[in-house]
């Protein structure tokens, strides 16, 4: 009997006790060489007063075990606390989000039968830092945070794992035609580090394309990598055209934790009634256990599961008239996957995964070009305008009496000073742009002292400054975008 791996597991809320016990059921009669300790994660523990969603008692388990078995966790919308879900992939590290997405026609209906690809969604930046501020009555912003290094982290994660599991493309979705700093660097890196893997082939689209290709196409893709907003609408999609969202598993990964959990959220719409397909959640565990390095067992689940799938027995989510036989509730679809341990599916292609010498992929952000020469010669400052036109605002921030000259005015990224092309622009919310020369090949450094004074000259005049942005030049190239129009 092998050593077994301690594992953390966490039932979660909806349909996520029903899901978690059907899945450890299914590992208990696999004899998995696992050790579950359970620990409460999600609604009961917020109204315990965590705010967090999890206790000191359940971060100490998985510190302790360093794996994560998690059912659905239900977050509010719009308000209420923060997603544990973000919180839980952000404070353990978890930079990468594997989403397989793979047909299981004709037993599961889809329209792409060959479909059988990866998403490797990046897990920790982007939109879901979760910065966001209400700045004046009618504007709301949400910050967008990329780094070098995560981008490296990322992209080297998405082709190790395609070595790792030999596959042999790996394609690159960013909007690096509008985002063209935050995106631009994520395509950028891309372009580098798969000169590094010249067996694989690499291929970069637009988001939008790339996610209607996924969606008439997904045939002619294998690895996705990209950033996290768009990961997390993509691989929804993906999971949707493959046939079910209830089938998906989903592993976190990083270099010291991971965490394993379905692709589907808590259901609360078929929470209790025992009808929920435990698929996705299995999936998951089928990826723990390869992660733990345990393939004998993720492959006598699996393969069991597939012979589950060919012998029709299928939950409500994926019934159909034509290919099921049937119709079980979550219990009994353990129990039919129980009864196949040791089966071979002959429809699928039988899976036999194979202990691995390295089974953990490793990756770091190697930041390669942090030698630029960083100079501050001006700053953006936004204000909350009720009372002037453009004209007027250019007219009275000109006379600002500074070393920093005022070059343009925009409203939500659009000039709108000097010379603009509309009649009426919005313009409550106004970003101010200030540099020591309107021509940066010739523009003088500025101290963070000149940016102080040129706020106190707002302030004598009675602005409301809602925040500032430096403007730096990295080894003379602007940091910063130009206003649409400028
Ligand atoms: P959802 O995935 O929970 O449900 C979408 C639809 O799919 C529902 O009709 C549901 O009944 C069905 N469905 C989902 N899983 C199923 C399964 N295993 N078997 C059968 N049918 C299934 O999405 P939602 O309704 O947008 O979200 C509900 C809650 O889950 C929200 O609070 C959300 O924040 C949370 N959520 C959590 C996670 C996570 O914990 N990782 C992920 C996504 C959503």
């Amino acid at each position: 009997m092998p050593v077994k791996t301690p594992i953390t597991v966490a039932y979660g809320d909806g349909i996520g006790p029903e899901i978690t016990a059907a899945t450890l059921k299914i590992l208990n009669a696999a004899d998995a060489p696992i050790d579950p300790e359970i620990i409460e994660v999600g609604e009961k523990v917020y109204l315990q007063g965590f705010s967090s969603g999890i206790s000191d008692e359940a971060w100490a388990s998985l510190k302790r075990t360093k794996v994560l078995l998690k059912g659905p966790i239900t977050t509010p919308q719009g308000g209420g606390y923060k997603s544990l879900n973000v919180t839980l992939r952000k404070t353990l590290g978890l930079y990468a989000n594997v989403r397989p997405c793979t047909a299981y026609a004709p037993y599961v209906p889809t329209k792409h039968p060959d479909m059988n690809l990866v998403i490797i969604r990046e897990n920790e930046e982007g939109t879901y830092a979760g910065i966001e501020h209400r700045q004046t009555e009618d504007v709301y912003q949400c910050l967008k945070i990329v780094t070098r290094g995560g981008c490296e982290r990322i992209i080297h994660y998405a082709f190790e794992y395609a070595r790792k599991f030999n596959r042999k493309k790996v394609t690159c979705l960013t909007k690096d035609n509008i985002m063209k700093m935050t995106d631009g660097i994520f395509h950028q890196v891309f372009n580098e580090i798969a000169k590094e893997y010249p067996d694989i082939q690499n291929e970069h689209f637009i988001i939008d394309i790339g996610t209607a290709l996924v969606a008439a196409q997904p045939e002619r893709f294998d690895v996705i990598v990209t950033s996290n907003l768009y990961g997390d609408i993509l691989s929804d999609v993906a999971a949707q055209v493959a046939g079910s969202v209830g089938l998906a598993g989903s592993a976190n990964v990083g270099n010291h934790m991971a965490m394993f959990e379905a692709i589907h959220g808590s259901a609360p719409d078929i929470a209790g009634k025992k009808i929920a397909n435990p698929s996705g959640l299995l999936n998951g565990a089928i990826q723990m256990l390869i992660h733990i390095n345990q393939p004998a067992s993720a492959t006598i689940i699996e393969n069991a599961w597939l012979v589950t799938l060919e012998d029709g027995i299928h939950t409500a989510d994926i019934y159909s008239k034509e290919y099921s036989k049937r119709k079980v509730n979550t219990d009994e679809f353990a129990d039919a996957v129980i009864e196949r341990l040791g089966k071979i599916p002959h429809h699928f292609k039988p899976v036999s995964y194979q202990t691995d010498v390295r089974p953990k992929i490793l990756c770091y952000g190697e930041s390669k070009s942090f030698t630029a020469k960083k100079e501050l010669v001006g700053v953006d400052v936004f204000i909350e305008n009720t009372k002037l036109t453009p004209l007027e605002l250019g007219e009275k921030l000109s006379k600002l009496a500074t070393d920093l000259k005022l070059i343009v005015i925009t409203s939500r990224g659009l000039k709108i000073w000097p010379n603009s092309m509309i009649d009426a622009p919005y313009a409550n919310h106004c970003s101010c742009r200030f540099q020591s020369s309107a021509d940066l090949k010739n523009a003088k450094v500025i101290s963070h002292h000149d940016i102080i004074q040129l706020l106190q000259k707002f302030d004598e005049a009675g602005f409301d400054v809602i925040k500032t942005e430096n403007l730096y030049l990295f080894d003379g190239k602007p940091g910063f975008s130009l206003a649409q129009g400028q």
